[in-house]
């Protein structure tokens, strides 16, 4: 049977014709990946609170309320270009009915609300299907009441109260569901169904209370034994804090059930909580995804790894909370003083969230907004308790909760972020006892500032010095926009898998270079308008062709070692010197000497040449490269006074570096920066150039201003590449205000990083649960870019593209080191010896930093046909 994936698509991703077309675009592509979609959806946004209203009676026209949901969906019609449509025109008449009916004195209240309530989404199929049909998809509508069937709480016994919840909060089942996978396998490519809604054994219709329409997915795909649950928001997932609040939140692009369920019932909006259990325990995938930024890879839920370290995730918050203190002498000796305490509340309805005790003393913590507490209730719990005990109620309270793997370990770490404390109280700190959730009670009005020092203090570190850490782009920069489809941004290596595979088959391992790629990078860079010479750094790849390939683009050389050169001189026959430029760093005289002979235009980066070897430089022309002395701000001298880097001269010797060029006869045409590597800051470089002419001030024969290479690619899934337009426009008025200086960029890693890919076979499979790690015949001497720098690669099964994780894995190489780890905890489907594996952006800083360590020759490098 074909698998089954469940999408879910909320109330504002239905409303209008921009969010049917997304739905149209991801059902296009489950299709393509070879899965059977069952799109569950919701009301439009809104119409679930009017139709509450109408059922309530709170609305003072009932007709008039009714015409204005029918005006909605009929305007929604109109905009997706429907023609008639009957099927609304039935939906809208069972409505009315339903509405009509409501009075009737025929079976429960709550069941003639849920017949009402049920409406809303009926409506949104009965204009969402036909659509889908116009598009060409073979869709069949199913009602959720042929499919989920309710199980009412107690059967006897049961409150009042339990029964209406039958009706308007009723549970399923999720347990795998023959019958029902049957009978959507017969069904048309597509089913569309709608969410919130089910059949109760009495055979009226039943809704799932508010956020029903994720809990009716994820039921679903527990009974469809889907491969994964998708769910479609305006959010693209869950953050690390709440990023209305706190904007440098980011985006946790991984979370295992545990963490996420903790998330959920702590504050996140994102998910409703009953989803997890229903999928938990079959390992069913839940990925979050944002139909406002359907590229950006949002949050996945998946089985947990046993890592023993501390690992937060997120910091939540809820709000209203009501601590409630009962103290009384010696507690202990006294039996069943817990017991009655909490009857007291669970009598007064009142649910309790967190506890915790002394011996003369309990606190508890209630939950205004899901308790539906008032005062008049609250003096009553409070009456009554006193009769047994001293009670106080500190109401007005936020309970912030640090959520993640064994929080425990974060403890000693928690010290500067709760130094407000000093001042002001914590009313109440709880440790779960899963290790899950850390919590402390605060007031809320002192909430902001200590969620925002904790999420500084441990987030935005833990994301820092993680890089192959669960966490994705900040809020900011999603809501800026500047994430484009890099995700699914087709790559060149899934158009070319088979001949990858068939290279790994023969080879084992190899590096193996798209040209097409180093071409169109080449030309992205040549294509920013103020920049007058790309100097491709081959240090980050010297392989013939790649040099060859940046040459027909128009690109020239930047050199660190006579190696270098003499590799150019081997590859082209007709190469000027001045498509070459020489960058050494505390090289012997000799080096100097060779590029000179050669009449090779040079960067000194130290006052050494020119005070020792002046000779050498008599009557050339040289670029000096200047150590910008960055982040020293206003207190530059202090700060940085008298500081050397290992590159570059440093702006307290520029005026010395001035003389010393003069009293040798030499010239100082350019003025050079490399500040860095990977950088994705549009504005790095003008900041650069707007300093060096600043510098070119002093030396009036300077004409270039080399602004250096760094230029980031993103190496990890859903980061957005560097916006060249924006580089562009800062290049071009740095260019305008300094009209005479040519603009030049030694751009490496750009050029060649996404160019290569690194392949390898599994050789083992250790490990089932936790802690995997799969075995590669490629290791640290190919790519010793994670071990040297923590580097993050994307690793895939390319023999197994697309196909569900399993869980995470470690992948590693067969080098007797432990370092040799290419990545940590990746999402991998279940794989097996022999299957080719591929490491994306390994055509930077690859193959030419490999070794034979071990004696163990590192992969072989192939370059595709065109
Ligand atoms: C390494 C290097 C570059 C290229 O750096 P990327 O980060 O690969 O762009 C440019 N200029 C100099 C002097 C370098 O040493």
């Amino acid at each position: 049977m074909q698998p089954f994936v469940v999408i879910k698509f909320g109330g504002t991703s239905v409303s209008g014709l921009p969010q049917w077309e997304s739905i149209a675009t991801v059902i296009r592509s489950r299709l393509d990946e070879g899965v059977k979609p069952v799109v569950v959806h919701s009301a439009i946004r809104g119409v679930t609170d009017r139709l509450q209203a109408i059922a309530d009676d709170e609305t003072p026209d009932a007709e008039a309320a009714l015409a204005e949901i029918a005006d909605l969906h009929r305007a929604l019609a109109v905009e997706l270009g429907l023609g008639p449509t009957p099927d609304l025109d039935a939906e809208l008449e069972r409505l009315a009915r339903a509405v009509r009916a409501r009075h009737d004195a025929t079976g429960p209240s709550a069941a003639r609300t849920a017949e009402i309530l049920a409406c809303g989404e009926r409506l949104t199929s009965a204009v969402g299907v036909p659509w889908l049909q116009a598009q060409g998809f073979d869709v069949t509508r199913v009602d959720a009441t042929e499919l989920l069937h309710s199980r009412p709480r107690a059967q006897a016994g049961a409150t009042a109260l339990d029964r209406e919840r039958d009706y308007l909060s009723a549970l399923c089942d999720s347990e795998a569901d023959e019958a029902v996978r049957a009978r959507l396998a017969e069904a048309g490519e597509v089913v569309v169904t709608q969410g919130f809604t089910a059949r109760h054994p009495d055979g009226s219709t039943v809704v799932l209370g508010r956020g029903g329409s994720d809990t009716a997915a994820a039921y679903l795909a527990g009974k469809l034994d889907a491969r994964r649950l998708e769910v479609w928001s305006d959010v693209p997932g869950m953050f690390t804090a709440d990023p209305r609040r706190i904007p440098s939140a980011r985006l946790i692009h991984r979370l295992d059930y545990a963490e996420a369920q903790e998330i959920t019932t702590t504050g996140s909006r994102v998910l409703h909580p009953r989803c997890i259990p229903a999928l938990r325990s079959r390992r069913i995938p839940i990925h979050l995804h944002s139909t406002l930024h359907p590229h950006l890879r949002g949050t996945e839920v998946l089985p947990a790894t046993e890592r023993g370290h501390a690992h937060l995730k997120a910091i939540s918050r809820k709000d209203d909370v009501v601590l409630i203190t009962m103290e009384t002498l010696g507690m202990w000796q006294e039996v069943g003083f817990l017991a009655r305490a909490f009857q007291v509340v669970a009598e007064a309805g009142l649910s309790i969230d967190l506890v915790s005790t002394s011996e003369t003393s309990v606190t508890a913590s209630l939950d205004a907004s899901a308790n539906l507490l008032d005062s008049a209730l609250l003096a009553e719990v409070v009456d009554r308790l006193s009769a047994f005990c001293r009670v106080e109620v500190i109401a007005s309270c936020s309970a912030i909760s640090l959520v993640g793997r064994n929080v425990r370990g974060l403890l000693h770490r928690l010290g500067p972020a709760l130094e407000i404390f000093e001042e002001h109280r914590i009313h109440m700190v709880s440790l779960a006892s899963s290790d899950l959730n850390l919590t402390f009670v605060v007031d809320e009005e002192q909430a902001d500032r200590v969620v925002e020092r904790l999420h500084a203090i441990l987030l935005i570190e833990a994301a820092r010095t993680e890089p192959d850490g669960p966490f994705g782009p900040p809020w900011t920069r999603i809501r800026a926009g500047i994430l484009e489809p890099e995700e699914q941004r087709e790559r060149w290596w899934h158009r070319r898998r088979d001949e990858l595979i068939a290279i790994a088959a023969e080879k084992g391992g190899a590096f193996v270079y798209d040209l097409d790629t180093v071409a169109s990078q080449m030309r992205k860079l040549l294509a920013v308008e103020p920049v007058s010479r790309v100097m491709y750094a081959m240090k980050a790849n010297a392989h013939p062709d790649i040099l060859r390939t940046v040459r027909a683009t128009g690109g020239g050389f930047e050199c660190v070692s006579p190696g270098e050169i003499e590799r150019l001189e081997e590859v082209f026959d007709d190469l000027r010197a001045d498509e070459i430029i020489f960058t050494p760093n505390f090289a012997p005289r000799a080096d100097y000497a060779f590029a000179l002979d050669r009449g090779i235009p040079l960067t000194l980066d130290a006052l050494h040449p020119l005070q020792q070897w002046p000779d050498l430089f008599a009557g050339r022309e040289v670029l000096l490269r200047v150590d910008p002395g960055w982040g020293s701000g206003h207190h530059e001298k202090v700060v940085t006074g008298g500081r050397h880097s290992k590159f570059g001269i440093p702006h307290f010797e520029i005026d010395e570096a001035r003389a010393l060029v003069e009293r040798i006869g030499a010239r100082v045409i350019g003025l050079h920066t490399h500040s860095g590597s990977g950088i994705l800051d549009p504005d790095h470089w003008t900041r650069v150039g707007e300093r060096l002419a600043e510098l070119a001030e002093a030396f009036p024969e300077v004409r270039i201003v080399n602004v250096g290479g760094g230029f980031g690619v993103p190496d990890r899934e859903g980061l957005p590449p560097l916006p060249l337009e924006a580089l562009g426009d800062g290049l071009t008025e740095l260019r305008a205000r300094h009209p005479h200086l040519e603009l030049w960029v030694e751009p490496g890693r750009f050029v060649v990083s996404e160019a290569g890919v690194l392949l390898g076979r599994i050789t083992q499979i250790k490990g089932k649960k936790g802690l995997r790690y799969v075995g590669l015949t490629v290791g640290m001497n190919s790519l010793i870019r994670p071990a040297l720098y923590g580097a993050y690669h994307q690793i895939v099964n390319l023999t197994r593209l697309g196909e569900p994780p399993e869980g995470p894995v470690q992948v590693v190489g067969p080098i007797c080191e432990s370092g040799d780890r290419l990545g940590t905890d990746r999402p991998f489907p279940e794989s097996r010896e022999g299957d080719v594996v591929l490491i994306a952006n390994a055509g930077a800083y690859g193959r030419v930093m490999s070794s034979e360590y071990n004696l163990r020759a590192p992969a072989e490098e192939v370059v595709l046909g065109a």
